[in-house]
């Protein structure tokens, strides 16, 4: 007879999220230093992400990715506008609102999405669409994402 046995959370979980947000980091930082992808470190990133890498370069080259800055407070937000809908991606905490952050968190696997792996690149490339507001505008711009987005 077969059992099926779920894995103990702790260690099948993480371990995949470990290593790509390691592998994006240190891109992200060979970035800042050279300000570009080396052949390896493109290799590498092709390797953890595979598709995933592909589309958020895409988006990157596009334009697609956003940074609003708020005034006087300086509260900065990003957004990525992808196929069909923008969404809001909270690089410190990993958080993006796009289905697919929640059905691969709910899914324990805590991968990145594209929108995160775009918005780290472009921040490091400096390639990202600015744009700047003020803080009245705040509660009226981030509304649409409001009943799931989390805390700073
Ligand atoms: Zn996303």
């Amino acid at each position: 007879m077969k059992r099926y046995v779920t894995p103990q959370t702790g260690l099948a979980e993480g371990t995949g999220s470990k290593e790509e947000d390691s592998v994006l980091r240190q891109a992200c930082q060979q970035i800042l230093r050279t300000g570009a992808v080396s052949d390896d470190q493109q290799t590498l990133l092709v390797k953890t992400f595979e598709k995933r890498f592909v589309e958020a370069m895409k988006l990157v080259d596009q334009g697609r990715v956003k940074q609003v800055r708020f005034a006087p407070s300086g509260r900065t937000i990003w957004i990525v506008r992808g196929r069909r809908k923008e969404y809001q991606v909270v690089p410190l905490s990993r958080f993006c609102t796009c289905d697919d952050y929640y059905f691969r968190v709910m899914g324990h696997k805590k991968q990145l999405c594209y929108h995160l792996i775009a918005q780290h690149l472009a921040e490091a490339l400096g390639n990202q669409d600015r744009s700047d507001l003020v803080d009245s505008d705040y509660a009226g711009f981030t509304a649409k994402w409001k009943p799931t987005i989390g805390p700073e």
